[in-house]
């Protein structure tokens, strides 16, 4: 009789929807997260208003990314 234990995590998953903690985008202990680029990073710092090239969606309790917002509108949404 073999044991063949099947892993969960065998395949790499390239969208997450929901981290260790089972949080999804919709719970409040995901935090919306601006990622800007190199260049972004500078010119905030030189105080310009930069324009973050995602939104990362990231748990706060275990800091897993479960998703990343791309397109226009969700970026617009997270900047002020
Ligand atoms: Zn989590």
């Amino acid at each position: 009789m073999s044991d063949e234990s099947p892993e969960p995590e065998a395949q790499p998953t390239p969208v997450t929807i929901a981290c260790g903690c089972n949080y999804t985008c919709k719970s409040p202990e995901i935090v919306p997260e601006p990622r800007y680029t190199l260049l972004g990073t500078l010119t905030l710092i030189w105080g310009v208003t930069a324009r973050p090239k995602a939104i990362d969606f990231r748990c706060a309790k275990c800091g897993k990314t479960i998703h990343s917002a791309r397109d226009d509108k969700t970026i617009r949404e997270h900047i002020h």
